[in-house]
C-alpha cells in the first residue's frame, strides 16, 4: 500500500504525487495550499515546534461540517457571533438538516433500517467542559442531536440507546413523530426489491441493478472566538442496516471527539471502519501531538486503510472499497476535511459566509 505524501501540510495524490487542489481558508479568507500554505496560521505548519500546544485563540467564530452543513455552519456561525455557547451553536446548526426531510441522511426523512423503521443516532460534547452526551437507535424523534445535548446536561451519563433514549426525550417533552418520509420509504421498498432474486418481494422487472447502498451524516465542529470549541454528529446511520446497528456517530470518540484544549474532529462515511480506528479521538490525539489538521486526518485516514484486511471490503489493489471522512478543526481556527478518494468537499464558515471547500485525500479515486 502506498503512502500518503504531504508537503507543508497540503496533500498530494499518493499516485501522481500532484498537489491537491485543496484550499484552506485563511484567517479572513481563502489561501490557496503550497507556496502559501505557511501563510493561513503561522503556528500550523507540520512538524514545527511552533505547532504543538498552546496555539492561540481564532481570531472570530469558525464552523465547519460534512458538506450537506452550508446551512449548519451558516447558524453556527451567526449563533456564536451573538455569544451563544459553542456547543448550542454546533446542535442548533445541524437541527436544520435533521428537520430537512430532503436530507435522507439525518433525522426526519432518514433512510430507515431493514424493516423500514427510522432509527437515529447522534452525539455531543463540549470542549470547555469536556462533557459528552448521546444517544443511538433512537426512534420516532426528529432531532436526536438535542436529546443527545440532555443526555450530557441533565444525566451523569453520556449513551442512552433505543427505547430507554426514547423514553428519555419524551420525558423532556420531546414529540414523537412518524420519521418515514415516502422518499424514503420508496428507496427502502426499492432496496427490499433488490436484495434476493429468490425471495418473494418482487421488483418491476426484477432485474438486480448494481445498488450502492446511499450513506450520509452531519458533523458539525464549531469554534468562538475565545478559542472554545465542541460538536456534534447526527445521523440515520447505514441504510438498510441491521436493527439495533449502531454506528461511529454516536460514539464519543469514533464519530465526534473534542478537546477543549487542542481541538474537534468529527466523522462520516463507513462507520465500522471509525469505530475500529477509533477515529476521531486519534485525529484529535494527533493535533494534540503537534500535527496539522490536514496531517492528523490523513494520518487516521492512511491507518484505516492498513488495517482493512477483509477481502469483501477491498477492491483492486488492496484498498478499501468504501470511503471514510473526517473534519477537524482547531482550536486556533486550522482546520481540515479529509477521505480516502479524490472527489470531497466540505463546509467551512469563518464569518464570511459557507463555502464548500475541496477535503484532501490519499488515493484519486479510480
Ligand atoms: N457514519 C455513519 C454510520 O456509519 C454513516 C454515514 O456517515 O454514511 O452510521
Amino acid at each position: 500500500m502506498g503512502r500518503p505524501v504531504r508537503a507543508g501540510g497540503a496533500a498530494r495524490c499518493v499516485e501522481c504525487g500532484a498537489m491537491d487542489a485543496q484550499e484552506r481558508f485563511s484567517r479572513r479568507g481563502f489561501v490557496q495550499v503550497g507556496a502559501t500554505a505557511g501563510l493561513a496560521v503561522a503556528a500550523g505548519k507540520a512538524g514545527e515546534a511552533s505547532s504543538r500546544l498552546p496555539f492561540g485563540p481564532p481570531p472570530g467564530p469558525i464552523a465547519i461540517s460534512s458538506a450537506n452543513g452550508l446551512r449548519a455552519t451558516t447558524k453556527a456561525v451567526e449563533l456564536m457571533a451573538a455569544g451563544r455557547d459553542t456547543l448550542e451553536a454546533a446542535v442548533e446548526g445541524v437541527v436544520i438538516v435533521e428537520e430537512d426531510p430532503n436530507d435522507m441522511s439525518v433525522g426526519y426523512g432518514g433512510l430507515p433500517n431493514e424493516e423500514g423503521v427510522v432509527e437515529l443516532d447522534a452525539s455531543v460534547m463540549h470542549g470547555p467542559t469536556m462533557r459528552a452526551g448521546a444517544v443511538a437507535a433512537l426512534q420516532n424523534i426528529k432531532t436526536p442531536s438535542r436529546v443527545a445535548k440532555l443526555v450530557m446536561e441533565r444525566t451523569d451519563h453520556v449513551l442512552l440507546v433505543g427505547p430507554g433514549a426514547l423514553r428519555f426525550a419524551k420525558a423532556y417533552g420531546f414529540k414523537e413523530e412518524n420519521l418515514l418520509t415516502d422518499a424514503a420509504r420508496e428507496a427502502w421498498l426499492r432496496w427490499k426489491t433488490r436484495l434476493s432474486k429468490e425471495d418473494d418481494w418482487l421488483d418491476d422487472d426484477e432485474t438486480r441493478a448494481d445498488f450502492k447502498r446511499p450513506t450520509g451524516t452531519i458533523s458539525c465542529i464549531a469554534l468562538n472566538a475565545k478559542g472554545e470549541v465542541s460538536g456534534c454528529t447526527t445521523t440515520s446511520g447505514l441504510a438498510f442496516k441491521i436493527p439495533g446497528r449502531v454506528g461511529d456517530s454516536p460514539i464519543i470518540g469514533a464519530g465526534l471527539y473534542v478537546d477543549g484544549e487542542v481541538g474537534g474532529c468529527g466523522s462520516t462515511g463507513r462507520g465500522e471502519a471509525v469505530l475500529q480506528s477509533c477515529g476521531s479521538r486519534t485525529v484529535v490525539e494527533n493535533m494534540k501531538d503537534g500535527m496539522t489538521p490536514e496531517d492528523a486526518v490523513l494520518d487516521v485516514l492512511k491507518r484505516i486503510c492498513e488495517q482493512t484486511k477483509t477481502t469483501r471490503l477491498l477492491s483492486s489493489p488492496g484498498r478499501p472499497n468504501f470511503d471514510v471522512n473526517f473534519y477537524a478543526l482547531r482550536v486556533d481556527g486550522r482546520f481540515a476535511g479529509g477521505r480516502i478518494y479524490s472527489g470531497g468537499s466540505f463546509a467551512v464558515n469563518d464569518g464570511t459566509g459557507s463555502k464548500l471547500v475541496p477535503e484532501v485525500y490519499l488515493y484519486e479515486r479510480p
